[in-house]
């Protein structure tokens, strides 16, 4: 195959994770790194390491734990920046420098208060600097498209010029056309010398619904690294979604002669992982790996897809690891049974991961006769591995309403003492979370709320999303369960031991 590899870097660490309500805490942020190491991801932006404290051990954790995905961090033109990201990710099997200096007019005027000759000066120094460290160095140019070209051409020469290993122009603020980003790569390649041997690389924002556009505006100009994240979380409208761009690159492989590395069977799950974690559902008509993505409603589409699939689907929903919702497993099935069916859908859970999770499993097969791939994957994605200790189990609960007043009371386990708490309420969630905060002794402000159902029918279970947050601290805690108040309960709960946990 003579087409060109496309190398994903994946900022949903970096990039995502700073954007509104997508916080994440470092078991979740190694749950995620760990499955875009999975997912084929060749680099992997692991956050800001001189940001904070936290994210510093954040970066450092995932660097250690990825075997074969580089592992990047961002900093700015400062040495000290330069210094903290060095360490967090210098035990990385391929560690990357990520450097990034504004290059527009109004960035340099405004923001930065410096001349372009400055700014070519500063570009000098810290690509220079960045590789007495390592051999893999970035380097951004914020606000690119809005940068007058001949200024743009300068500066990529003089970061290629002083080592630069891949060269990134982003569509910071997502105002480019996709015109525009093909004129831009070409006008690079044209004129700035030895840049065949660099990687250009797009890294674009959607605010106008052009980020994916964009991106692929770029391969088609010659640019060889696209930055993404998954389900599109970011600054504002967000960056390019992933699982849209391998999607697209891999249907219309002929168009850009191009492939990626990305194992895209498990591009719906690490899909589902990212939105459980975060707590952000994704819209049912979202490309690639929305609900109804692959659901075909019209009569005539119907028809069509019953004599040939090809009518109407251009993505076989197989590819991208859509679980069929075929019935598999049933209150009978034992823990072996369990064992042997997580495995063959590519979870890597130990015999204790395993003893920990199974009791949920088994609740939740008491009442729902047989439970479908769809249904272990929502159980499973809403266990977070790495989840030290919890704190407090539900024992039982009992609510009752009557018109607009509710009462609940809750017994909770928590090393084998049982505490108990009653509280009433408007309604049977406030009376329930009223009455797990008593319990717990713990006022934490809810932030967001969300029920959806897993499958659909009667018996399709409820998955409950809660956000908790405490001081700076925000923790999303998900429940499965066949009856909504009880998924509510598990949720709140599960916000309540994240975040006592990341407390200590
Ligand atoms: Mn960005």
């Amino acid at each position: 195959m003579n087409n060109k590899k496309i190398i994903i870097f994946d900022t949903t660490l970096r990039d995502g994770e700073q954007s509104p309500g997508c916080s994440m805490h470092i078991g979740e942020k190694l749950d995620v790194a760990e499955a875009l190491e999975s997912l084929g991801v060749d680099v992997i932006e692991a956050g800001f390491p001189a940001a904070s404290e936290g994210e510093f051990k954040a970066v450092q954790a995932i660097a250690a734990t990825c075997k074969r995905s580089a592992v990047a961090g961002l900093c700015r033109c400062r040495k000290t920046d330069i210094n903290k990201t060095y360490e967090a990710i210098k035990n990385a099997v391929h560690p990357r420098i990520h450097i990034f200096i504004a290059t527009s007019p109004v960035h340099l005027e405004r923001k930065l208060k410096i001349s372009e000759s400055e700014c070519l000066d500063i570009i000098d120094e810290y690509t220079r600097y960045a590789r007495t460290l390592v051999s893999d160095v970035e380097f951004s140019f914020e606000d690119a498209s809005r940068t007058p070209v001949e200024f743009l051409t300068k500066a990529t020469q003089t970061a290629v010029d002083a080592g630069a290993t891949t060269v990134n122009l982003p569509d910071t603020t997502g105002y480019a056309t996709p015109q525009e980003i093909f004129g831009m790569i070409t006008h690079i390649r044209k004129n700035v010398r030895g840049i065949d041997g660099v990687v250009l690389s797009m890294h674009c924002h959607n605010d106008l619904g052009m980020a994916v556009a964009n991106s692929l505006a770029g391969v088609s100009a010659g640019a060889r690294q696209i930055e993404c994240t998954v389900n599109g979380i970011g600054e504002r409208a967000g960056n390019a979604p992933l699982e849209e761009i391998v999607m697209a690159i891999k249907t219309r492989e002929n168009f850009f002669n191009a492939r990626t590395d990305i194992k895209t069977s498990l591009l719906y799950r690490t899909s589902k992982l990212v939105s459980n974690i975060v707590g952000v559902k994704l819209p049912p008509n979202k490309a690639v790996v929305g609900a109804n993505a692959f659901v075909h409603e019209s009569g005539i589409h119907q028809h069509g897809i019953l004599q040939d699939k090809a009518t109407y689907e251009i993505i076989n929903p197989e590819d991208v690891g859509i679980p069929k919702n075929t019935l598999l497993l049933g209150k009978h099935s034992g823990k072996h049974a369990f064992k042997e069916l997580i495995t063959e859908m590519g979870y890597t859970l130990n015999d204790s991961q395993i003893d920990d999770v199974f009791p949920s499993y088994k609740a939740l097969a008491e009442r729902k006769k047989s439970l479908s791939r769809i249904d272990i994957d929502a159980l499973l994605n809403g266990y977070t591995r790495r989840i030290v200790k919890r704190i407090y189990k539900l024992k039982e609960y009992d609510i009752s309403t009557y018109n607009n007043s509710a009462a609940a009371t809750v017994t909770l386990e928590s090393d084998g003492k049982l505490t108990s708490d009653k509280m009433s309420g408007n309604g049977p969630i406030d009376a329930g979370f009223k009455a797990i905060s008593a319990a717990t002794g713990q006022n934490f402000k809810l932030i967001d709320y969300q029920v959806h159902s897993v499958t659909g029918g009667k018996d399709a279970l409820g998955d409950a999303t809660v956000k908790l947050a405490h001081g700076d601290i925000q923790t999303t805690g998900q429940g499965i369960s066949t009856d909504v108040l009880e998924a509510s309960l598990l949720a709140y709960l599960d916000a309540t031991n994240k975040l006592l946990q990341y407390e200590q």
